[in-house]
């Protein structure tokens, strides 16, 4: 990983925002920066300084992890130590931090430790910022990724029946993740089987699937730091005309918004790609969430594939693309892909077909 070009560049924006330094909090920023993937840190970024701060725990880990930022190891609290660092140093910094990551108590503590003459600043979401378009290292990393997740898919069609549990479909996933190196899930697996379809973010329950109902599969992993996000739907039983021609509906409204994606584009009208197939086949209601969202170091990052949304893409951009349509008390469906954008448009990650099977 290029971290010190990513330091760099976060140097070159500290003077466009109005800031002498930023207190980097938000730890997947923290790894971005310079490495560390452990659960406890600061980073510090002035022009010419970058000071990473953490706890006797961490010593070994950050000595090893941590490139391009001296490592400072807090005798007791690490935020005292940030703030002794630039007490010492008697800076009079705009000292800008993470608002959206930083909590109130850590903010008040701050204030204590700090000198002064020491001013705090919102920072804009820089480093987010930065994150949005992935390099090579990054895309070869999540696509690794999203191979490995689309594999849980498979042994997820091998076990889904009628009778049984969503919850044993998820561990059957789960361990497979688990045996093909994943660190983790980049997020609780959904398994929504029945009625329960028709709920965006029904996680696997103790509810055994039934024939005569859809059963939405959203799941990822999380491999070498990176997240995958896929969904799958599947019909479980005699196969119903009205269900397949859902399913359908779903699946062009999701081709056309990958057929949108490109550099220059908002992510607003990717969303609306999908959303004019769904209002012209009567789904449109139906297609209660947004289109979807960008992933990387994070399952949900910047920018959001919304309504409205003014970001443009660019190439190196990962993003979901993930409309549904759920009917309440009945059944729901959702297909996702995970797409990165390219110089001429977009290059699907995800694998997996996008036929209706019914099992
Ligand atoms: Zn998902
Ligand atoms: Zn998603």
């Amino acid at each position: 990983m290029n971290f010190s070009l990513r330091q760099k560049n976060l140097r070159l924006q500290l003077g466009e925002s109005e800031i002498d330094a930023l207190l980097v909090s938000h730890l997947p920023n923290i790894r971005y920066l310079c490495g560390f993937t452990g659960s406890a840190g600061f980073l510090l970024v002035s022009e010419r300084e970058k000071v990473f701060f953490t706890d006797s725990r961490y010593r070994k880990q950050a000595q090893e992890q941590v490139k391009g930022a001296k490592v400072i190891i807090a005798r007791n609290a690490v935020l005292k130590a940030v703030g002794d660092w630039i007490r010492d140093r008697r800076r009079r910094w705009k000292l800008g931090i993470e608002a959206e990551h930083l909590t109130v108590a850590e903010r008040k503590r701050l204030l204590e430790f700090l000198p002064s003459g020491l001013r705090l600043r919102t920072a804009p979401p820089l480093v987010e910022r930065a994150r949005m378009v992935k390099d090579i290292e990054e895309l070869r990393l999540i696509r690794s990724a999203v191979q490995l997740g689309a594999a849980l898919f498979d042994r997820a069609l091998e076990v889904i029946k009628p009778g049984v549990k969503e919850v044993e479909v998820a561990a059957e996933m789960e361990y497979e993740a688990r045996r093909g190196g994943a660190e983790g899930m980049s997020f609780p697996t959904i398994i929504a089987s029945g009625a329960r379809s028709a709920l965006p973010h029904g996680r696997a329950s103790e509810q055994c699937i039934a024939p005569g109902g859809f059963v939405v599969c959203d799941f990822g992993v999380i491999l070498a730091g990176y997240c995958s996000d896929q969904t799958r739907t599947v019909w479980v039983g005699l196969e119903l005309e009205k269900a397949r021609s859902a399913y359908y509906a779903v699946k062009a409204a999701q081709e056309a918004a990958i057929a949108a994606v490109r550099p220059g584009i908002t992510v607003g009208d990717v969303d609306s790609a999908a959303r004019k197939v769904l209002a012209k086949s009567g789904f449109g209601r139906y297609f209660t969430h947004s289109t979807g969202h960008g992933v990387g170091l994070e399952i949900h990052e910047p920018p959001r594939v919304a309504a409205a949304q003014t970001e443009v893409l660019k190439p190196g951009m990962v993003i979901t693309i993930e409309p549904g349509i759920y009917f309440p008390g009945e059944w729901g469906i959702r297909i996702e892909d995970m797409v990165a954008v390219t110089d001429g448009g977009c290059e699907v990650l995800t694998p997996t077909g996008k036929d209706f099977v019914a099992v």
